[in-house]
């Protein structure tokens, strides 16, 4: 089949490998000059993971692949610590892949690099789509640029101010969700030795919250800053941010926040926008993956893993009804549309979760600690995300 993918990220380039890996003729779509993705860092959990090394991808994968030894919960102040969950070997055990840390930038070459080597002219570069249009037979979209592709099936892989959803289903315009991110690279050599662990931690607070875990062999540490910002809402994921202004959006926190701060070699700064779930994303021969039809708050850190998801379910149901590509696609979306929205809702309630009042006082947050991250409730939150395996999940639509 001839499948046109609008979009050149991490999900739409794994969603061109496992199509091309199953025979059909794909081409990439990209609107920037140059293909790579900022230096931040991307967890992947074993239901993405398990995906790559489906693709056969863990040998160019193993040299930038970072694993922890598990993932703690601490409180913004005291840094009185809880155990969220292990990583190692027990995610290998409990739901059959790792649990890994990429700096993004690797994972998109390991993945370009893979899709070229399949189809070496599959990527196009430079190439924002502006318009679809659709008959019986095929799929059109049109370039700002001035050119056309056409196609049997579109995927519009474009990010969260996706134009081909806006073709599909119109496009109100994402909302601000008033958080934004401030985030950096720390070299852990300029860390205390106390503060080089090779643990990923979520450091709850009142008003915001920050994400750090390792990188590379354990040599760089990704900060991610999470604050509250009614105003502010530039959302460039390359926005330069003040080390000044990121220590003064955390004010009073522990000691290693502002020492994290302090090493950040550059600090970045952009607005979380988000919209509200939609009820189909397909329409006749076109269909949206990844960010482009379930943009949602990082807080489960699931994103990337859903478009990992969404691209190797959406080539399992065009093996499937490879005859009624129209079928397929609805059926895709059938398949994708509870459990992507669950993670949208999951993460909003995770927001409330890590910035909660009730942290303000010392005494309070620490049982609000122990309460919240119980190990059942933790079991509960995250186990049905890390044992869905996107390779093999029958492709039947269920009831409930
Ligand atoms: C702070 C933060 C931390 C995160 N951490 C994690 C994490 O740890 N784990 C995780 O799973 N997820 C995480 N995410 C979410 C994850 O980054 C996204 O869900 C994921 O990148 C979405 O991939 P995508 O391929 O759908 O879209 P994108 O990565 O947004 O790619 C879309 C591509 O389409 C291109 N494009 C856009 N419009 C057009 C057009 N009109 N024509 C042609 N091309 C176009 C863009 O240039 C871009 O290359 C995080 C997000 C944030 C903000």
């Amino acid at each position: 089949m001839q499948i046109a993918i609008v979009g050149g990220g991490i999900g739409d380039l794994t969603a061109a490998l496992t199509l091309l890996q199953r025979g059909h003729e794909v081409s990439v779509y990209e609107q920037t000059e140059t293909l790579g993705e900022i230096g931040a860092g991307l967890q992947l959990s074993a239901n993405g993971s398990c995906i790559l090394i489906n693709l056969g991808l863990s040998d160019r994968l193993n040299p930038v692949i970072c694993e922890a030894a598990c993932k703690e919960v601490r409180v913004w102040s005291t840094g009185a610590t809880r155990k969220l969950f292990d990583l190692g070997a027990d995610p290998r055990n409990r739901f059959g892949a790792p649990y890994w840390f990429f700096q993004r930038g690797d994972l998109h070459r390991v993945l370009r690099e893979a899709v070229i080597a399949e189809r070496t002219d599959a990527i196009h570069m430079g190439k924002q789509a502006v318009r679809m249009g659709q008959t019986d037979n095929g799929i059109e979209v049109q370039f700002e640029q001035g050119d056309h592709a056409e196609a049997e099936i579109l995927i519009g892989a474009d990010g969260v101010h996706s134009v081909i959803r806006g073709e599909l289903f119109g496009s109100p315009k994402a909302h601000f969700m008033g958080l934004i991110a401030c985030r950096g690279l720390i070299d852990m050599e300029h860390l205390p030795e106390e503060m080089r662990r090779p643990v990923g931690l979520n450091w709850v607070g009142p008003c915001g919250h920050v994400v750090t875990y390792p990188l590379g062999n354990g040599s760089i540490l990704n900060f991610v800053g999470i604050v509250e910002d009614k105003e502010w809402r530039d959302e460039s994921w390359s926005t330069k941010g003040a080390y000044s202004d990121l220590a003064a959006r955390l004010p009073d926190w522990h000691d290693h926040i502002h020492t994290m701060i302090k090493n950040i070699t550059q600090p970045f700064k952009w607005a979380l926008v988000g919209r509200d779930p939609l009820p189909r994303w397909s329409g006749g021969r076109a269909t949206l993956l990844g960010d482009a039809c379930h943009p949602s708050l990082p807080f489960l850190a699931q994103g990337a893993n859903m478009a990992l998801e969404d691209a190797v379910v959406l080539a399992r149901c065009l093996d499937l009804l490879e005859a009624d590509a129209v079928s397929a696609l609805e059926l895709y979306q059938d398949l994708r549309l509870a459990r992507t929205n669950k993670v949208v809702l999951g993460s909003l309630i995770n927001a409330h979760r890590f910035h909660n009042p009730i942290l303000a006082d010392a005494a309070t947050a620490e049982d609000y600690l122990e309460h919240e991250w119980e190990p059942e409730k933790v079991k509960l939150r995250y186990d049905w995300l890390f044992e869905y395996d996107a390779t093999t999940i029958p492709l039947v639509v269920s009831a409930a």
